[in-house]
C-alpha cells in the first residue's frame, strides 16, 4: 500500500459538530455554504454531510457548482448567488435550482423561461458589490409574474466587527428595501442576511435563515475580533499534512533555495516537504512552519513550486518518508489555518480554499 505525498484529511463529525452548534446559537434554519468547492473541503462529500447533519439549504456562488450537486443527488434547496446573465438558466430551472438575481438584464432573461424560475432577489444595502442598487425603484415596477420569487437576501461587509455601525445601516437598508418588495406586492417567504460572523455576533439579523461558511469549517470568521476556532467552541475540520521527501544535514553558511534568501547560521539539518505553492502553500509566507516530532519547525528560504524547506534543527531525528503537520486544530501545538494566513497577509479563508487539486481529500480523522 503506497502514501500519499500529501493530504488534507477532512474529518465530517466535525463538520456536524459545527453545524449543530449553529443551528443552536442561530435558532432557525440554516445554509450550508459550499462554493469554492466547500472552501476546499470537496463540494460533494461536504454537502452531503451537511445534509445529513441538518443544514437545510445549501448555497454555492456558480450555477456550475449547482448543476454537481443536483447531479451527484443532493436534494435540499440549492441557492446559487452569482449568476450573470448569458448564464445557463433553463438548467436552473429543470433542476430546481434557485438563482440570486441582481439586476434587470437577467431579471428579463428568466422572465423568459417557459418553466417559472426561482429566484432570490438580491439587494444591494451597503456592500457595493452583489445587489440592485441603482436600478431598485425601476425594478420594484416590474411585472413579477413571470418568474417565483422565493426570497431577498443581502451581504454583510463588516459583520466581522460587531462594533461598527456600517452593520446596523446595512441592516435598516435590508429591512427598508424589504418593505419597498412588498409594498409592490411581493412577499418573499425567506429573508436571508447573516454570514458566519453575524451569526455569532448579530442575532437581530438572523431572520429565516443563516448562511454560514467558514464556521461551518471550524475556522473563526475573524480571529482578532471574535477570537479563535477554540474560542467559539469551532473544530477545525481540515488538516494538511505532507512527508519529508529529504532530510540532510548542511553546513553554516549554506544558502537555502531560490535567491538564496536564507543562508544558515549553523550547521542544521533541513527537512524538504513535499508540497509547494502549486498545492497553495503561500509563496509569502513568513514564520510559518510544520510541526514534526512535536516541535515546529520554521520555514526558511523560498516556498517553491512543488516543495519547500523547514530548519529541523541539528538535532532532529526526523528522517526521510516521516510525515508533518502544515496545519491542523492546534490542541498539539501544530500551526493552524489562522496562522498560516497571518503568516502570509491573509485569512484562514484563503489558507483551506486554495489547497490546490493535486491534494488528495481523505475523509477520515485526524491524526498525529
Ligand atoms: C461566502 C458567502 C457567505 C458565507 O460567508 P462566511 O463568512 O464564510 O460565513 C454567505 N453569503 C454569501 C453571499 C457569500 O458569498
Amino acid at each position: 500500500m503506497f502514501e500519499n505525498r500529501a493530504e488534507a484529511r477532512i474529518d465530517l463529525s466535525r463538520l456536524t459538530e459545527n453545524i449543530e452548534l449553529l443551528k443552536n446559537k442561530c435558532n432557525t434554519k440554516l445554509l450550508a455554504v459550499v462554493k469554492a468547492d466547500a472552501y476546499g473541503h470537496g463540494l460533494v462529500e461536504v454537502a452531503k454531510a451537511a445534509e445529513s447533519a441538518g443544514a437545510d439549504w445549501l448555497g454555492v456562488a456558480l450555477l456550475e457548482e449547482a448543476i454537481t450537486l443536483r447531479k451527484n443527488g443532493l436534494k435540499s434547496p440549492i441557492l446559487a448567488w452569482l449568476v450573470p446573465p448569458g448564464s445557463d438558466f433553463q438548467s436552473a430551472v429543470d433542476l430546481d435550482i434557485d438563482v440570486a438575481i441582481a439586476d434587470i438584464k437577467a431579471f428579463n432573461e428568466v422572465s423568459q423561461l417557459t418553466v417559472k424560475p426561482r429566484i432570490h432577489i438580491e439587494v444591494d444595502t451597503g456592500m457595493s458589490r452583489g445587489g440592485f442598487l441603482d436600478e431598485w425603484n425601476e425594478f420594484l415596477t416590474s411585472d413579477f409574474s413571470r418568474v417565483t420569487i422565493v426570497g431577498v437576501f443581502s451581504h454583510f461587509a463588516r459583520a466581522d466587527e460587531p462594533q461598527e455601525k456600517q452593520n446596523i445601516q446595512q441592516l435598516n437598508q435590508f429591512k427598508k428595501m424589504v418593505s419597498q418588495l412588498e409594498a409592490v406586492g411581493v412577499h418573499p417567504q425567506f429573508k436571508h442576511l447573516s454570514n458566519s460572523a453575524a451569526t455569532f455576533m448579530n442575532p437581530d439579523a438572523t431572520f429565516d435563515f443563516v448562511r454560514a461558511g467558514i464556521a461551518m469549517y471550524g475556522l473563526s470568521p475573524d480571529v482578532k475580533s471574535l477570537g479563535d476556532s477554540n474560542k467559539l467552541s469551532l473544530k477545525p475540520v481540515m488538516q494538511v499534512r505532507a512527508k519529508l521527501h529529504l532530510v540532510k544535514s548542511v553546513p553554516a553558511g549554506s544558502a537555502v533555495g531560490y535567491g538564496a534568501s536564507h543562508v544558515t547560521k549553523h550547521a542544521t539539518k533541513l527537512g524538504v516537504i513535499a508540497m509547494g505553492y502549486a498545492d497553495g502553500i503561500p509563496r509569502i509566507a513568513l514564520n510559518a512552519g510544520v510541526f514534526v516530532n512535536g516541535g515546529k519547525a520554521p520555514i526558511i528560504g523560498r516556498v517553491s513550486m512543488d516543495q519547500f524547506v523547514v530548519d529541523l534543527g541539528p538535532n532532529s531525528l526526523a528522517k526521510s518518508g516521516d510525515w508533518v503537520i502544515i496545519f491542523g486544530d492546534g490542541s498539539r501545538g501544530e500551526y493552524t489555518a489562522d496562522d498560516w494566513g497571518d503568516a502570509s497577509s491573509s485569512i484562514n479563508y484563503e489558507i483551506v480554499t486554495r489547497i490546490g487539486p493535486r491534494v488528495p481529500r481523505i475523509y477520515a480523522p485526524h491524526v498525529y
